[in-house]
């Protein structure tokens, strides 16, 4: 079977919300959008669900019409994305939080759905989603009368913890909501390792859980093993792959495994990138091809099976840095073809 394997640990998953659970006396949300950050939403949210998380994050309300079909009735379902033009049905029928983001999403939501559920996204300075302080002041009143289930905002530079940026976003979140009876909620992954002063009512833990930075005691929860299709002898001066950007200086042995940039492994990562056969790193040989990378396998004393992209030896953010990109990408990019595995949970 050429089929790589993506092999997902829903034990060091829960191990990981746990942990980031430990760190404040907040409630524990979990974000899931985007598929579970590509690991499966109906898979990661329930096992979430069973180790006590009681609220999901998704982007779009499709999403957490998916997530309630997993979870069932009982958690809370936000979406980030708001009450957007045709989502009534989907909010109403799937019981879904939509966090509203302007007055007109308001409007649209007390209209079409009155008296449903909602939050409240207030933006704090990174100009993405969410009301302003002055579009704040206007609806306040009228918004907190009707008992918002969370009022939330989201930190820039949560990752650097010495950024100016987030005592500058904590102080304005504090602005426009100190005071209110509501639940309040402003950390992600980032803002946990902050510190108490920014985790409120409700923390919103993404990454961290999937076992990406800037949560380093984070376990690894994805492994994506790919089989060694070939393995053929160099001799000096020939090349691997298309255009021929790698010769062999020396003699070599080459392994071809089976996946490429259709399965999400980013071609970017090229000249850079490792594969692992246990713990021993094995170089990419020239360019990432559609459903093939050669890796040089010389220094092996056997031909392997298989060699694995992820895994405990190699996390998403190392496979990001040799793609110049960040641990989340790599997640969300993981392609449809692997044989999805689930451990534990
Ligand atoms: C994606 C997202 C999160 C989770 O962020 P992580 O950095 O993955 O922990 C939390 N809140 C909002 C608004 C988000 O968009």
């Amino acid at each position: 079977m050429a089929q790589a394997q993506l092999i997902i640990d829903l034990d060091a998953l829960c191990a990981n919300w746990r942990a980031l659970d430990a760190l404040s006396r907040s409630e524990t949300g979990a974000v899931v959008k985007a598929d579970g950050y590509g690991l499966g939403a109906a898979r990661v949210a329930p096992a979430l669900a069973k180790q006590g998380a009681r609220r999901f994050f998704v982007a779009l309300a499709e999403e957490g019409a998916a997530v309630r079909q997993a979870l069932g009735q009982g958690p809370e379902i936000c979406v980030f994305s708001g009450h957007m033009e045709g989502d009534a049905a989907l909010i109403r029928d799937a019981r879904l939080t939509p966090m509203i983001n302007s007055i007109d999403q308001m409007l649209r939501h007390v209209e079409a759905l009155p008296g449903h559920a909602f939050g409240i996204q207030l933006d704090s300075g990174m100009n993405r989603l969410g009301m302003e302080p002055a579009e704040w002041s206007a609806l306040r009143d009228i918004a907190l009368a009707q008992k918002p289930r969370l009022v939330m905002s989201h930190l820039a530079c949560a990752d650097e913890p010495d950024h100016a940026m987030n005592a500058q976003q904590l102080h304005c979140f504090r602005e426009m909501t100190d005071g209110i009876e509501a639940p309040r909620s402003l950390s992600a992954t980032g803002g946990i390792l902050l510190g108490e002063a920014y985790h409120f009512d409700v923390t919103r833990p993404g990454i961290g859980l999937y076992g990406g930075l800037p949560f380093e005691r984070a376990q690894s929860v994805a492994r994506l093993s790919i089989p060694v299709i070939q393995m053929r002898d160099l001799a000096p001066g020939e090349t691997v792959g298309y255009g021929n950007t790698f010769a062999a200086a020396a003699p070599m042995r080459v392994a071809t495994i089976a996946a490429g940039y259709a399965d999400g492994i980013l071609r970017a990562q090229g000249p850079k990138g490792y594969l692992l056969a246990d713990d021993r790193p094995c170089k990419i040989l020239g360019r990432v091809s559609m459903d093939l990378i050669g890796v040089d396998v010389t220094h092996l004393g056997e031909a392997p099976q298989s060699l694995d992209l992820l895994g405990p030896h190699q996390g998403v953010d190392q496979v990001a840095d040799y793609a110049g990109t960040i641990g989340y990408e790599v997640l969300t990019s993981l392609g449809a073809r692997y044989a999805r595995r689930y451990i534990g949970g």
